[in-house]
């Protein structure tokens, strides 16, 4: 009896380190730019030849094809090293194109892994934001203290008034930080990051081993060099940080992280090129973040879109000071949504924002 009672503490205690250990990497994963595996790499198969792969809960997508592989997303070098074996090993043929979503490196880092095999295409807004000056950047990393840098003030500044959702942590900093120096130059940000070898600027078809994969660039939104990639025959999207942030998990339902203000891009282009997306004839979005979804929940980001837009634009047109819409708009339609509670307010001075920066 005296023992039961003594091991009942125990045993919980032992219950909740295993939770603990089970939770954290999944808080860890919220992260939007931790840089490592949270949860382990991964393959799976979409549809046919068509798969996904995935470092925690950042995720590529690849299409197999008899002359070779069409890979879109290398992440990291860490992981592209591992993929790579991977491929080898399951398909043996080699990797023929390597296509970047966006230039962000927490998404386009790791393809020189692939450059022996593999040409490596972008949108041409890539070549910008390549050319050795600060690319645009996300999270609302800017430079602040306008010395024409961004150092550790400028990052720590939207880490420390949104953790997990906008900046990045204070450790990944200091390991893109090479010389310990505290500034991060434009070379460190994207020392991982290879320069693409093809640009194109509205659409590209790529043909492979009888198969076609088409690239769109969809318009600007959390980014200016953004690629939606389109596998007709097997009706599959991905793209990412766009339809579904690095906030999404399983359920596409998720308030937008909303940093930057919007990333600096005006709301009616995000709504724009969120339709541009829609528009395509497929059955499945398998993006870079959240887990697979079907059509009538890609146009739920959008929809939100939207309605955020319209009821902030209403506002300033009757007048409305930020601190009374954040008080008004309530947003009562999408109260059962991830971050709800936390991001509601903080989209609504992001739209308004965005609203006043970029008035029509
Ligand atoms: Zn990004």
């Amino acid at each position: 009896m005296k023992n039961s009672l003594r091991s009942r503490p125990a045993l919980l205690w032992l219950v909740a380190l295993l939770m603990a250990s089970i939770v954290s990497p999944v808080l860890n994963a919220q992260d939007k730019t931790a840089p490592r595996p949270v949860m382990g790499n991964q393959i799976r198969q979409i549809k046919g030849n068509l798969y996904r792969a995935g470092n925690g809960a950042w995720h590529s997508i690849f299409l197999v094809t008899r002359g070779g592989i069409i890979l879109a997303d290398p992440l990291n070098k860490e992981y592209a090293t591992w993929l790579k074996q991977q491929l080898a090993e399951r398909f043996h043929v080699p990797v023929k194109y390597v296509i970047y979503s966006h230039s962000h490196f927490d998404h386009a880092a790791g393809a020189a892994v692939f450059a022996d095999t593999a040409t490596i295409i972008a949108h041409a807004g890539v070549a910008a934001n390549m050319d050795g000056r600060y690319p645009q950047m996300p999270g609302d990393m800017i430079d602040r203290n306008n010395n024409g840098l961004i150092d550790r003030e400028d990052i720590m500044i939207p880490t420390t008034a949104d953790p997990g959702i906008c900046g990045m942590s204070a450790s990944f900093f200091d390991q893109i930080d090479l010389n310990k120096d505290g500034i991060v130059t434009p070379a460190e940000l994207q020392a991982d990051i290879a320069k693409p070898d093809l640009y194109y600027s509205e659409r590209m078809t790529i043909s492979l081993g009888g198969k076609t994969v088409e690239l769109m660039h969809p318009g600007n939104n959390h980014g200016n060099d953004m690629t939606v990639v389109y596998f007709p025959e097997e009706r599959v999207v991905f793209a990412a940080d766009m339809i579904a942030d690095a906030l999404v998990r399983k359920d596409i339902r998720s308030l937008p992280s909303a940093c930057g203000p919007f990333d600096g891009t005006p709301l009616r282009e995000w709504i724009r090129s969120y339709k541009a997306v829609e528009a395509l004839d497929f059955d499945i979005f398998a993006g870079g973040h959240g887990d697979f979804y079907t059509k009538a929940e890609v146009a739920l980001p959008g929809q939100f879109l939207e309605d955020l837009y319209a009821a902030v634009d209403q506002a300033l047109a009757q007048g409305k000071s930020l601190e009374q819409m954040k008080q008004q708009i309530m947003l009562e339609q999408y109260k059962d949504w991830a971050y709800y509670q936390r991001l509601r307010e903080k989209n609504i001075e992001a739209a308004y924002l965005n609203l006043t920066k970029f008035r029509e």
